[in-house]
């Protein structure tokens, strides 16, 4: 309360940068990287969005009764190196950049980047993990595509490829949201024929977050579980920008409520993706509300780790 919380450098909520781990138990992580996207790009800039509409986060949080930022030591440890044109060499360097958090005992925060960094990022979770990953998935697409234009790595295909490389566990695994047009009904039944649980979200939204709650927590089980949140599952008259838009989204209140009620899971890692600045709306909603749900998702290390 001594400054006004708009002044200083700008990193999220006005955490301390550094890149130094000792003691850290969430590392917020910019990824801007953005040549993988199929229609709009600029999620480049979607960790500097991000973290410019966290500015007013403050520490407690009302519906889970808890401090925050009191109750956990959080860092925003700056955006890892990545290539721009080039998705499969950042996949490693996404990897590579990631290590030493996780080596550190630390749970990376990812602030995207188009959605082709979650590839990169259950790498390095398998890895530290010694076994593939469950993912909890929102989203308006599965992202189980195999290629776009002859391009294999792309942001339509990171859970594709994570099962071919072994690094995500599709029994574990719960994606929800997914809605709109398709280029055929295979697209989804392929996720399925994966072995990926979908809840589409016309479902979603009916169920509530009580049995959504229930179904991720079954899915899971007692293994490593991580958390991957496409700013496209909300309604794009909330969050317009983003790279791949899809009309009928869930409501900003629908998807905070959804993440709380994952309250309890002791998730190793978090992204939040696909925020393309230069297509928000005037007052930067989409931005304001990423940090929102980066901000969830830090409470759900705090109820579980704090
Ligand atoms: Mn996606
Ligand atoms: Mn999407």
């Amino acid at each position: 309360m001594s400054v006004p919380r708009y002044t200083g450098v700008r990193t999220f909520a006005s955490l301390p940068h550094t890149s130094e781990l000792e003691g850290v138990d969430v590392a917020v992580v910019g990824v801007p990287f953005d040549t993988a996207t199929s229609y709009r790009p600029g999620a480049r800039f979607g960790p500097e969005a991000i973290r410019a509409g966290s500015t007013l986060l403050r520490p407690y949080h009302p519906a889970l009764h808890l401090d925050v930022f009191g109750s956990l030591k959080i860092v925003d440890y700056g955006d890892v190196v990545v290539t721009p044109g080039n998705a499969e060499r950042t996949a490693g360097q996404i990897a590579d950049g990631l290590a030493p958090v996780l080596a550190a005992g630390a749970v990376p925060l990812v602030l995207g980047g188009d959605h082709s960094v979650v590839l990169g990022e259950l790498r390095a979770h398998a890895a530290a993990a010694g076994e593939p990953v469950g993912v909890v998935l929102l989203d308006a697409h599965a992202d189980t595509w195999d290629e776009y234009y002859g391009e294999k790595y792309f942001h339509g295909t990171p859970f594709r490829r994570a099962v071919e490389e072994g690094v995500i566990a599709p029994e574990r695994s719960l994606f929800a949201g997914m809605r709109g047009p398709l280029y055929a009904g295979s697209d989804l039944e392929e996720a399925r024929e994966m072995g990926f649980e979908l809840v589409q979200g016309d479902e979603l939204r009916s169920i509530g977050p009580g049995d959504y709650s229930d179904r991720v927590r079954r899915r899971l089980g007692d293994g490593p579980a991580f958390l991957s949140f496409d700013i496209d599952v909300i309604d794009p008259a909330f969050a317009p920008g983003t790279g791949t838009p899809e009309v009928a989204g869930l409501l900003p209140h629908e998807a905070l409520v959804l993440l709380r009620s994952l309250a309890g899971i002791d998730f190793r890692g978090y992204d939040v993706v696909e925020v393309s600045p230069a297509y928000d709306g005037p007052g930067q909603t989409t931005g304001m509300l990423a940090a929102n749900v980066a901000y969830e998702l830090l409470a759900l290390s705090a109820v579980a780790r704090g």
